[in-house]
């Protein structure tokens, strides 16, 4: 018997910071099946659960699978297949043997990336930027981060290349990890509900309230999210006039403030167009929730 996908798909792994997923994804993206749990504490622990989580999501979709493909939070040496630094939300994390854990629990061949990277490999392959020869990725979530598809290959650098997050010039706010004025300070998730209580007082409001609060015109909730967008067209600035890269990709659970961020953004790129006179084409992400996983899949192929 066979089913769609059988033999020809592949499983994609987002390990984050509150949650694990698995998907079996078929050949043209699709997700099959798919299994959630929350990420535990412990290298050990995450291992397990993610194994776990990929042998129910195969034992769902029903079909076989030839390679594993991880997206995990924290910098990732996809040579060495082990995670070289995390943020402290991630107990006993750095150092964890990533791939050889998984082969070893999984019995397949196992493909290791950055989370973001894993993101903007789906976008890149099935997503919004879906046969674009050269694309930045930004990813706002609870932080900031980025990767760069360069020449139709994720571009790593040393390995964190495209850290958007941690780029300079961007007011003089504490940043998460230490330094001042990075973008994260602006465009972040925690960012916005930090400088929207800041305005207010001190009021403890949720990201998705402030986007709710400015869509019903409260200037306040407006101002911080529009203040967001600006930070990201600056951001996009850089990036197409360090790489006349075409494309550039938002995604992450800020970026469902989209209405809200774009036109900010977009009035940022009109005030200052890159130089090379090559326009600069922001999209919002098209894979939602799923670009992770299944990018991560599509880095297994
Ligand atoms: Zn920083």
């Amino acid at each position: 018997m066979t089913a769609p996908g059988d033999g020809r798909a592949t499983v994609g792994v987002d390990i984050g910071g509150t949650k694990t997923r698995a998907a079996v994804v078929g050949p043209t993206g699709e997700v099959l099946a798919s299994a959630t749990a929350p990420t535990p504490a412990g290298g050990v622990a995450m291992l397990d659960v993610a194994a776990g989580l990929v042998e129910r999501a195969v034992a769902t979709a029903g079909v076989r699978v030839t390679a594993v493909g991880v997206g995990a939070a924290g910098v990732v040496d996809p040579a060495a297949g082990r995670v070289l630094a995390a943020s402290d939300s991630f107990v006993d994390w750095v150092g964890t043997d990533l791939r050889g854990g998984l082969v070893d629990r999984t019995a397949l061949p196992v493909t290791v990336a950055n989370d973001v990277d894993a993101f903007l490999v789906g976008e890149a392959t099935w997503g919004a930027v879906r046969g674009v020869r050269s694309a930045a990725g930004i990813a706002l979530g609870t932080g900031v981060g980025g990767a760069l598809w360069l020449d139709g290959a994720l571009y790593r650098g040393a390995g964190a290349a495209g850290e958007i997050g941690h780029m300079p010039g961007f007011g003089d706010a504490v940043c998460t990890c230490g330094q001042r004025g990075h973008l994260e300070t602006l465009a972040s998730g925690r960012s916005v509900e930090r400088r929207y209580a800041e305005a207010m007082a001190g009021a403890a409001v949720g990201a998705a309230e402030i986007e709710a609060l400015a869509r019903a015109g409260e200037p306040v909730a407006a101002r911080v999210l529009a203040e967001a967008g600006h930070a990201v067209g600056s951001a996009v600035l850089v990036v197409a006039a360090l790489l006349d890269v075409g494309h550039v990709v938002v995604g992450g659970g800020l970026a469902g403030a989209w209405d809200l961020l774009e036109p900010a953004l977009l009035a940022r790129l009109r005030e200052a167009p890159p130089v090379s006179g090559h326009p600069v084409e922001v999209r919002r992400a098209a894979l939602g929730a799923d670009a992770t996983v299944v990018g991560a899949a599509a880095l297994a192929r």
